[in-house]
């Protein structure tokens, strides 16, 4: 998804940055926030797309959570935290649905999941240089899912007959992720010139998320729009 309204933060946005472990000894004039659109509830590329429901309760569970580049974990890339996040539903014309019968916005309109974050104006000038640019904007998420549901009956666990990628009765049926279980970060992603590129860093993060969990109804998601 995608960054935008960027700037100095506010007295409301400064209390909720404190909030989320940022000192008193670091003022606000040395701090830069900036609005990213983690993800909604579109189909993807992969044939799947989450359920409103489930963006709604993945909103507080990525406030406090960094933001790193490529999904690399390194200390080196965690450079912004979210202080915010809400589930918005935006008529923007992109239609949420795309003809789901199951756990979509209406046609025309989707639900956003919409994050407000901050990180250091020192060390970060070519980043946030980027960012105001309009250049650094894409960004991807690593989370969690309870189960796959089905778009055209709502059944979980594949056990419905109905093929994903296969129509019933013109309308297309999908994998509908649905129920938070985990965040693990969000990550500014290079605009997709490498294709393969996120493929690699897919594993080492499915990786990651098995050795911290073992429930295995878990279902991971990690991927760019
Ligand atoms: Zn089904």
């Amino acid at each position: 998804m995608s960054v935008n309204v960027c700037g100095s933060p506010s007295e409301r946005e400064l209390a909720a940055i404190r909030a989320v472990g940022c000192s008193e000894k670091v003022g606000a004039d040395e701090l830069f926030v900036f609005d990213v659109e983690l993800c909604d509830d579109r189909v993807d590329r992969d044939g799947e797309r989450f359920d409103s429901e489930t963006l709604r309760e993945f909103a507080p569970m990525f406030v406090g959570k960094t933001g790193i580049f490529d999904h690399e974990w390194s200390a080196k890339g965690q450079t912004a935290r979210l202080f915010e996040c809400e589930a918005v539903e935006v008529g923007d014309g992109a239609g949420g649905a795309d003809g789901c019968a199951y756990g979509g916005s209406a046609v025309g309109r989707r639900t956003v999941l919409r994050g407000r974050a901050y990180m250091l104006r020192a060390g970060n000038e070519q980043l946030i240089r980027e960012i105001e640019a309009g250049i650094k904007r894409e960004v991807s998420v690593g989370v969690a899912v309870r189960e796959k549901r089905c778009s055209i009956c709502g059944g979980a666990g594949g056990g419905c007959g109905h093929v994903a990628g296969r129509e019933y009765g013109g309308v297309k049926c999908v994998r509908v992720l649905h129920g938070a279980a985990d965040v693990y970060e969000w990550s500014f992603v290079a605009v997709p010139a490498q294709k393969g590129a996120g493929i690699v860093n897919r594993e080492a993060l499915a990786a990651y998320s098995m050795g911290r969990r073992t429930d295995k109804n878990r279902q991971y998601k990690t991927g760019e729009r």
